[in-house]
């Protein structure tokens, strides 16, 4: 789950790290207050899921509260990478020196926890990060023994911080790194971490991500879900209890079973295929379901193919392809859909699916070179 600016710049401050004042507003009138308050020099910043708002001229500086509500007036009636902009923050305006990167998140590979650090930051990061990625500093985090003092203070070495700046840096790493751990991150991020002219630090933005599977256990955060912002097809997903995740490619795939569903990204990709998804339909889905799991996928534009691999077990193929059918009357589509259906009721699901032209395959090769092919068709 994705938190916007202003969530996870409180959690950010009760973990001890400094902010600067400010409060969301949802009107420019509410704006213009909140900036009359804060005495006038404020920045709009439009509160939406996505990265890349300052480049977008989702970020103002106004130099009056009259200023402020003609930003906010401006921000609010914005769409930033499709995303309406239904909040802004409007927060004390900030005297920069400097802007640097500072961010924790998994390291996969590494199996542990990474925190990252530039001298180089700001809305370029991404830039930084593919050019000159010597420029981000990176420390592997043990997750028993946590951030060490020592470890910091590599960090604000590696991004030539100088040294009056230290103690209230491995303050503020430190802060992340609870963050990070008590809330269940996947990431928590500061881009930027300023150097005002006043000579502390502050943290001007802030991005989190809490694990999904750890909800559970965090109220506070899970109410911070915001439905209208997320992207949609996600929403949809989740109201149906489907696992999904949008990618970038353009074979959609439909599948029973995490590893499986991970199993077929991979061979889609080993015969020069991307997915567009990851979808697990869950064992027994039901016809609705993968009804909805279709509408899902092709809502998307970018699909080219359609593969579905089920491995009937708990989930019986026939049910599955009722499904396929019912969706397929709501919709019509001309996307080729390759079917490899094996398992418990698999003659009689491939029967029903039999005059729906689809392409079905004998194994998981041939469905996915069956995909591939027929992107390229
Ligand atoms: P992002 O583009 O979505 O990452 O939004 P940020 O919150 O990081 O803001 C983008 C940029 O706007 C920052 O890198 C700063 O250069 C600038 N910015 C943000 N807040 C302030 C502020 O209070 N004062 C000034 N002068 N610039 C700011
Ligand atoms: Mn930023």
């Amino acid at each position: 789950m994705k938190l916007h600016e202003y969530q996870s710049k409180l959690i950010f401050a009760k973990y001890g790290i400094p902010i600067p004042k400010g409060r969301v507003a949802a009107t420019a009138s509410e704006a213009r207050h909140i900036a009359e308050e804060l005495g006038g020099r404020v920045v709009i910043k439009s509160q939406v899921l996505v990265g890349g708002r300052g480049k977008a001229g989702g970020i103002r500086v106004a130099k009056s509260s009259k200023e402020a509500e003609e930003f906010a007036t401006q921000i609010l009636a914005m769409e930033i990478k499709g995303l309406p902009v239904r909040k802004v923050l409007v927060d004390e305006a900030a005297n920069i020196d400097q802007e640097i990167y500072l961010g924790i998140t998994n390291d996969r590979a590494a199996r542990r926890p990474v925190l990252m650090a530039s001298a180089a930051g700001g809305v370029e990061i991404e830039e930084v990060a593919r050019t000159s990625p010597e420029k981000i500093i990176k420390i592997h985090i043990d997750p028993l023994l946590g951030l060490r003092d020592f470890q910091a203070r590599d960090i604000a070495v590696g991004i030539d911080l100088p040294k009056e700046y230290w103690k209230q840096f491995a303050e503020i790493c430190r802060g992340l790194w609870r963050t990070y751990v008590e809330c269940d991150a996947t990431l928590a991020e500061i881009n930027p971490l300023v150097i005002l002219k006043e000579k502390h630090l502050m943290a001007l933005d802030g991005k989190m991500l809490v694990d999904d599977n750890a909800l559970f256990r965090h109220a506070d955060l899970a109410e911070m879900r915001d439905v209208d912002e997320e992207a949609s097809i996600e929403t949809e997903a989740r109201k149906y209890g489907l696992s999904f995740i949008k990618l970038d490619g353009q074979i959609g795939c439909m599948v029973n079973g995490a590893g499986l569903a991970m199993a077929t990204m991979d061979i889609v990709k080993l015969f020069g295929g991307e997915p567009a998804n990851f979808l697990d339909i869950g064992g027994g889905a039901s016809s609705d379901k993968v009804a909805a799991a279709l509408r899902i996928i092709l809502s998307d534009k970018n699909v080219k193919a359609i593969l579905f691999n089920v491995f009937g077990g708990i989930t019986r193929c026939d049910e599955v392809a009722r499904g396929i059918l019912s969706a397929l009357k709501e919709i019509k589509s001309n996307i080729p859909m390759v079917v490899r259906l094996v398992g418990t009721n698999a003659e009689e699901g491939r029967k029903l699916l039999a005059d729906a032209k689809m392409i079905t395959a004998e194994s998981l090769v041939d469905a996915a070179k069956k995909s591939v092919a027929a992107t390229k068709a």
